[in-house]
């Protein structure tokens, strides 16, 4: 990047570099270093900051940078040890001192009297004189002012290579090439205020300040971010520029949205008007439909698939547990069968007699809309006219899953349900190929499930407010984190049923857990519905979906145990009518975080603040409950930090699509970067 000097193509051998030899660039190779570019975009891991300092303002404990002159002939010696110590003698001007290299003694011819060193080490007083043992040396010469980087770049190292090797060598690359052509178009850099790409990586490396740092490190995210979004746009891009087989003639939703026993909230509405635009459009819909626990998302998915029905299609509806297949089962059924509609679900463990009769009115197009868990993806369960795939999830089924429903219909419109809101920058990133809609209010009459955060010592008090909650005739749930006993002492379904059992022998009580079998989870659910059971103790096989307005009591044992987003959606089982909720969290722990996050969620009632704060707190890989989502994948970027890059970046992208920016010459080298990225 230096004028004056040779150039060489970034793409070139590291050998190109002074001083890199066969054994140097074999160490170098194993930190990934290959080329001149590999050097350039190797970034520190951290950074020091170094102010020039005298040997007196010098600690003992933290490097410094000592501006000297060498004022004799350094001398070595053999210590009895065995070791070579060779001192150079040196003042800052005012006291004197040596500098202290071991087994170094051919460092004798380096240095001369009177010359201007900077030294860059720790310093202490030994018998009463200065010493800086094993010092970083620059020299400077006579009349140059002495210039240090006052902040220093710290690589991560591996065995036989040194801090100074890499400065070196990556100094020397920005030295000796012409570094890395831009990528992003000077209308951006200049409209977004960025760094170019140049300015970028020198400021990476040696910094002029903090703040271009800063600048720095903001333009790879504002690239990163861009490029990402360039590629999910890109395959919203595709699947929107499909165009639609499944022609649409009929909306008229009245005869349906009559025939519910309330209306739709606006919020509800805005959403059900952004479907109708999908089905209306000539191209294929691939929608996200997101809402706050209760904000009433499964009548929106009945809604859709209604109009699909109507128009001579089939439509199915995945569940992520049988116990919310089930339960979807029987709501599209009760909102659906009215109209003529033909619902139906196919479970695991089906008698292969009544699976085979299923698939045939399935394949026959009998049943039109099939309700079911992942069992619906097996390769034997065919449709006639598959034409609207709605997901349930929660973060559970991979977009693999998503897409083999697809392609059991013909280009069929794609409707997900997110179980748990996330913040919009979040879905974004998760959800980047789907278009995103939002419903933002409650039905009207909710009130807020009360909160309470209580110790263990309590648990006497919070079980006899649960007797008096029953007795209303109100039904509640009683949560713990593990099914059965265990080495950690964690409070488990089966002897905490006994337990109750025990304590309130005239409850109905019973429990619910993963490891039971399908026909006695059903036959628990079923008395809990009808109130023949009063508690359920269950594990958070009740997490995500389950629906029972009269429940009003949810108690969490072991509470601190479990993630924000998680507690709300827990909490987000009572509280679904009008009668006034509950949610009393026990914990044994009252230190620190975990009172802290406890607190934080007693007073916060918005999902999607509850998610961003559980995101920031445990980190996207744990909120998941997935390693790989694309996430990991971002290294300068953080969906956390970056949230309004994150937005910018979209906007962006939509744009140099929608206008097919990328065919423009200034846009040929970020397309080349793009066109890798999604080749991978
Ligand atoms: P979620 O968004 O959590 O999936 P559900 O779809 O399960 O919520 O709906 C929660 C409850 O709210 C259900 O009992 C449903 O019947 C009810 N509900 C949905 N929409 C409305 C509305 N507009 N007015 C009143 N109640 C509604
Ligand atoms: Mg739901």
């Amino acid at each position: 990047m230096n004028k004056g000097v040779i150039l060489v193509d970034v793409s070139s051998d590291i050998k190109n570099i002074k001083g890199i030899g066969p054994a140097k660039a074999k160490l170098l190779s194993k930190l990934g270093i290959h080329s001149i570019e590999d050097a350039l975009y190797y970034f520190p891991r951290d950074y020091q900051e170094l102010s020039p300092l005298t040997f007196k303002q010098g600690r003992e404990d933290r490097t410094g940078a000592f501006p000297c002159i060498v004022t004799g002939i350094a001398v070595t010696k053999k210590s009895r040890s065995g070791i070579y110590i060779t001192k150079l003698p040196i003042t800052d001007g005012k006291n004197k001192g040596y500098a202290v290299f071991f087994n170094q003694p051919y460092l004798q011819k380096t240095f001369y009297p009177n010359q201007r060193l900077l030294l860059i080490g720790k310093i202490k007083k030994n018998f009463g004189i200065y010493e800086i043992a094993s010092p970083e040396w620059i020299k400077f010469e006579k009349n140059v002012p002495i210039e240090i980087e006052r902040i220093r770049p710290i690589y991560s190292l591996s065995k036989g290579i040194s801090q100074k090797l890499i400065r070196n060598t990556v100094k020397n690359a920005l030295e000796i090439s012409s570094g890395p052509e831009e990528i992003l178009p000077y209308g951006i850099l200049k409209r977004y205020n960025l760094l170019s790409l140049e300015k970028a990586i020198k400021n990476m490396h040696f910094p002029q300040s903090f703040k271009m740092l800063e600048k720095a490190r903001e333009r790879f995210v504002f690239e990163e971010l861009l490029l990402f979004q360039l590629g999910t746009g890109l395959s919203r891009y595709y699947v929107k520029s499909e165009k639609r087989k499944n022609k649409y003639d009929i909306f008229d939703l009245k005869p349906f949205l009559s025939n519910l026993p309330y209306s739709l909230t606006s919020g509800q509405g805005k959403v059900l008007q952004d479907i109708i635009k999908d089905l209306q459009s000539e191209h294929i819909m691939n929608r996200l439909v997101q809402g706050d626990v209760g904000s009433g998302k499964t009548v929106i998915a009945c809604a859709a698939l209604y109009l699909s029905v109507k128009n001579g299609f089939q439509g199915v509806m995945m569940a992520p547990t049988e116990i919310l297949a089930d339960q979807h089962f029987h709501t599209l059924k009760r909102l659906l069968s009215p109209h003529n509609i033909n619902v139906d679900i196919l479970k695991g463990g089906l008698p292969d007699r009544k699976r085979k009769k299923l698939l045939m009115k399935l394949k026959n197009g009998t049943i039109d809309v099939l309700v079911g868990t992942h069992a619906i993806i097996q390769k034997d369960v065919e449709f006639f006219q598959l034409g609207m795939v709605i997901t349930d999830e929660q973060h559970r089924f991979g977009v693999k899953q998503r897409e083999n429903l697809v392609k059991k219909g013909q280009h069929p419109d794609v409707l997900v349900m997110s179980a748990t809101p996330i913040p919009r920058t979040v879905a974004m990133v998760l959800y980047g190929d789907l278009d995103i809609s939002t419903i933002d209010t409650l039905p009207p009459g909710r009130q807020k499930v009360e909160t309470y955060v209580v110790q263990d010592f309590m648990r006497k008090r919070v079980y006899d407010f649960m007797v008096l909650e029953v007795k209303k005739g109100h039904l509640a749930y009683v949560v713990c984190p593990a099914v059965e006993e265990n080495e950690l002492d964690i409070i488990n379904v089966e002897q905490h049923k006994d337990f109750l059992k025990k304590e309130y022998p005239n409850l109905k009580i019973e429990m619910l857990h993963g490891k039971m079998k399908q026909e006695e989870k059903d036959r628990i659910l079923k008395l809990f519905y009808s109130k023949k059971t009063q508690v359920l103790v269950a594990t958070t096989v009740v997490e995500v979906g389950v629906d029972i307005p009269f429940a009003t009591l949810m108690i969490i044992e072991n509470a601190e145990r479990f993630g924000l987003a998680q507690l709300h959606q827990l909490r987000g089982r009572v509280g679904r009518s009008s009668l006034k909720s509950y949610c009393i969290l026990i914990s044994g722990s009252n230190q620190g975080t975990a009172r802290e996050r406890l607190n934080f969620f007693m007073s916060c009632h918005d999902g999607f603040k509850i998610s961003q704060k559980d995101l920031e707190l445990r980190g996207p890989g744990e909120f998941l409950g997935v390693k790989q989502h694309g996430f990991n994948e971002f290294k300068f970027a953080s969906f956390i930090d970056n949230t309004e890059i994150l937005e910018i970046t979209q906007k962006l992208a939509d744009a140099i699509l929608e206008k097919e920016l990328l065919l423009l010459p200034e846009y040929q080298n970020l397309k080349r970067l793009l066109d890798k990225k999604i080749s991978i």
